[in-house]
């Protein structure tokens, strides 16, 4: 199956999104994992592009889209994949249709994880705190401050497509103010009943 993951950043996408991508026995692709790892080796224009997500503002279409592209046609994704963060405005959402009509393959659903924007800031502040304990990096964008920005992103260029997935029939809206469990289970219904519609 072909699917994207969305909702406001501190929704549990990456979560939701390693889960399903397990049971499903399909990939899970995080365009904010790709770039992080890019950034890491260097292979991006590292300090231009570190710097948007340090300040929590969208990289430049082309070159997300060249990393998820180049992702998304490797030999273990021929079959389906989750994608994380991708897309996240229209043009993107337009390239990713383009790339389906080209390979002949749609996409099955769109997952929406719908969460209270007031829970968020609280969120992410756990998810930093639970990564300083455990010894772990902290995403250095999980910061109140950042995590507004991203937020108003969020807002302003991927909620739109909220409205173009409902007119297509391909959105799914899942509670996320629930436990991880249970979103998983709500996801996993959903998209059991996508399948079975196929
Ligand atoms: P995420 O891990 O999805 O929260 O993404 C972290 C950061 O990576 C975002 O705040 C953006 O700076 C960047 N990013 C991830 N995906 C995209 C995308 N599809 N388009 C533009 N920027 C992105």
């Amino acid at each position: 199956m072909r699917l994207v993951i969305m909702g406001p950043p501190g929704a549990g996408k990456g979560t939701q999104a390693t889960r399903l991508a397990s049971r499903l026995g399909i990939p899970h692709l995080s365009s904010g994992e790709l770039l992080r790892d890019a950034v890491a080796a260097g292979s991006e224009p590292g300090t231009l592009v570190g710097e948007i997500m340090a300040r929590g503002e969208l990289v430049p279409d082309d070159i997300v889209k060249r990393i998820v592209a180049e992702r998304a046609t490797a030999a273990d994704a021929s079959d389906g994949f989750i994608l994380d963060g991708f897309p996240r405005n229209i043009e993107q959402a337009e390239a990713l249709d383009r790339a389906f009509a080209t390979r002949g393959v749609e996409l099955d659903a769109v997952l929406r994880i719908d969460v209270d924007e007031s829970v968020l800031v609280d969120r992410v502040t756990e998810r930093a705190d639970r990564a300083r304990t455990a010894g772990e990096p902290v995403r250095s964008d999980d910061t109140p401050e950042v995590l507004r920005e991203r937020i108003r992103a969020y807002r302003r260029e991927t909620a739109p497509l909220l409205d173009l997935y409902t007119a297509r029939d391909l959105l799914e809206t899942v509670d996320g103010s629930r436990s991880i469990d249970e979103v998983t289970a709500q996801l996993v219904d959903a998209v059991t009943a996508r399948n079975r519609a196929r």
